[in-house]
């Protein structure tokens, strides 16, 4: 039997879809995806905060480099990082995996998109803080491929709860 629990920390929109900016399909039935995998593996939930909608409430959706410019949304996203990992600090008994969203401008893991709608390669501004000083595995879902998301998410948690 695994003695480290495993702490599942998601993206908030992955629980609660209305933060999502406007005009942006919601998933309300990932919620219950996400948590059948946590009850098969016993891990414990953990949600982060939404820094967009935190900052600027309902919005049209930006790209990455279009937050950049928005003034004091990276210090917020710093602050909301810091924060975040000190809430974490009771649950370092167990191992760590992020939950991000694919080519989401805070909480992306792998790319993002640029002011002319291109993809780069890079992480969300959000993550990239909690990425520097929380040790832990980060992957990400992606919207537009639910079912793959999930299969991938099941064999990490697979693997993990058998170390
Ligand atoms: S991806 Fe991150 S910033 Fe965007 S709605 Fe979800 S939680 Fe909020």
């Amino acid at each position: 039997m695994r003695n480290k629990p495993i702490v599942l920390v998601l993206a908030h929109c992955l629980i609660n879809t209305k933060v999502r900016a406007k005009g942006l399909t919601q998933h309300p039935e990932i919620k219950d995806k996400i948590l059948k995998l946590a009850k098969k593996y016993n891990a414990r939930i953990q949600q982060l905060p939404c820094p967009e909608f935190l900052f600027l409430g309902e919005r049209e959706p930006k790209t990455y480099d279009g937050y950049i410019e928005v003034v004091g949304f990276k210090g917020s996203c710093e602050k909301l990082a810091k924060d975040t990992i000190n809430n974490l600090k009771n649950l370092r008994d167990g191992t760590v995996i992020v939950i991000g969203i694919a080519r989401s401008p805070s909480c992306a893991i792998s790319y993002v998109y640029d002011r002319n709608n291109n993809l780069k390669k890079g992480e969300g501004i959000f993550i990239s803080f909690l990425r520097k000083n929380l040790e832990a595995t980060f992957i990400e879902i992606d919207y537009r491929e639910i079912e793959d998301s999930i299969g991938r998410i099941d064999k990490i948690l697979g693997t993990t709860s058998s170390l």
